[in-house]
């Protein structure tokens, strides 16, 4: 205990000597709101540059000096491009697309070619301001952080913990969101949220319970295996532009057709061989209706479904009911092209399958991303080089945040747990292998 002390004394002894001396061990409320913001507050600041980019750009009068290069990635999106970075004497001077990443190489789009503004933007907030008689006045890290754990300190004892929402980032890395997690649960409150609440928790509900994980299952660069391409709710072109020359070199050298179904004639849509406009909302009347000219033509990977998949003959049953008529009346789109499109996925296997947050962004998001994922399974484009979900996120590290923690879902410690079991099994062998089948199977 007494080295346990000593050592958490010898984190920042100036901060900390004060209550290591009254209580052992102990740190004040004070000094933990400090500490606690320091690091939030240095979480958000380090989430674009690097600490020994932000200290040095204080230095941005120096001008001249050599340029040195350093490598990062862009924060845009999740595509994650390559960039290589030009600073001088501290201050990001200029950038290059990264030639050897294997995401862009040497691409950006507009996004990334902006991305120094985050580090020197004229907008940005580059010191704590608090807004007096009207105007905004400069103030220091100490005042703030004074004032603003006073006021929070305040708020829990009058409102208790569970009064303050603390909202995270996916543009965290996955240390700061690690910390930003264990201080909501530190303060003692679970009301603990990122922006994953309204573009990626759907998918993670809809794809963890049908087979055990929430994330997407292969990578950009895995897309050069697909023969074809199935987009719905998704516009790369402009959301993710980069990732379209993964999604164009399949297209292009595997002469693999691409479907996208939206309601908007996207961009993207304008590079499709088939596209199925849809009434906003129907993701799940479209995808059945694929799948119904699926079951009737016996295009389904019935090895597959009878080696991996439980709960098949019930979905089976759900499809029957979406015959041509019924999807052209839910979902707007004529039959002939239901069937050109569900053809085309069959005859070209492996096929991925990607969508964004114009699947998941509805109350009905959990039901769209299981129908996306039942139709994988049906044509056995699971675990295979070239298929897969592909789940483009909107951030660069969505799936990091949310794993970390920082968005709560009371489920999720339930799929942890079943994970885990899944894993002991597998490594234990045949032995322990339950019911019908593998435990890999997973009810649809
Ligand atoms: S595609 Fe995404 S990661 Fe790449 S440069 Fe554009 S915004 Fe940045």
């Amino acid at each position: 205990m007494k080295k346990l002390i000593k050592s958490s004394c010898s984190v920042d002894k100036a901060v900390v000597a004060k209550s290591c001396k009254s209580v052992p061990g102990a740190i004040s409320r004070r000094t933990f709101l400090r500490n606690s913001s320091l690091m939030a507050g240095g979480a958000a600041l380090a989430t674009t540059v690097s600490p020994v980019m932000m200290k040095k750009a204080d230095a941005a009068v120096a001008a001249g000096g050599k340029a040195e290069q350093v490598k990062t990635i862009c924060t845009h999106c999740s595509v994650g491009c390559g960039i290589i970075a030009e600073v001088q004497n501290g201050v990001w001077t200029g950038q290059e697309p990264a030639f050897d990443h294997p995401f862009n190489k040497g691409a950006h789009c507009a996004k990334g070619a902006s991305i120094r503004e985050h580090g020197h933007g004229e907008r940005r907030l580059k010191y704590p301001t608090k807004l007096v008689d009207g105007k905004w006045k400069k103030i220091s890290w100490d005042q703030a952080i004074n004032e603003i754990g006073d006021k929070l300190l305040d708020i829990r004892k009058t409102s208790g913990p569970d009064s303050v929402f603390w909202l995270g980032s996916a543009k965290h890395s996955n240390e700061q969101a690690y910390l930003f997690r264990k201080f909501a649960a530190m303060w003692g409150t679970n009301n603990v949220d990122h922006q994953a609440r309204i573009c990626h928790s759907t998918t993670v509900a809809g794809v963890a319970n049908t087979w055990g994980y929430g994330a997407m299952t292969n990578s950009y660069n895995d897309i050069h295996f697909s023969k074809s391409i199935l987009l719905i709710g998704s516009n790369p072109t402009e959301a993710h532009p980069v990732a379209l020359q993964h999604i164009f070199k399949a297209k292009e050298e595997n002469n693999a057709p691409v479907i996208v179904i939206d309601p908007r004639f996207t961009r993207t849509a304008a590079h499709a061989n088939h596209f199925l406009k849809i009434r906003p909302g129907t993701d799940v009347a479209i995808i059945w209706g694929m799948m119904w000219h699926i079951f009737e033509n016996g295009w389904e990977d019935k090895e597959f479904i009878r080696q991996r998949v439980y709960g098949m003959n019930d979905v089976m049953k759900e499809v029957k009911k979406w015959n041509p008529a019924e999807v052209e009346r839910v979902s707007g789109v004529p039959e002939d092209q239901v069937y050109a499109a569900a053809k085309a996925m069959a005859d070209n296997r492996p096929g991925t399958f990607i969508w964004c947050m114009g699947g998941t962004q509805h109350t009905i998001g959990n039901n769209n991303t299981r129908a996306y994922c039942a139709f994988q399974l049906a044509l056995g484009n699971m675990g295979v080089s070239g298929g897969g979900a592909n789940i483009f996120r909107g951030h660069d590290n969505v799936q990091g945040a949310t794993d970390l923690g920082t968005v709560q879902h009371p489920a999720r410690l339930l799929w942890s747990f079943s994970g885990f079991v899944e894993t002991l099994v597998a490594c234990l062998g045949p032995r322990l292998r339950m019911g019908q089948g593998s435990v890999r199977r997973r009810q649809l």
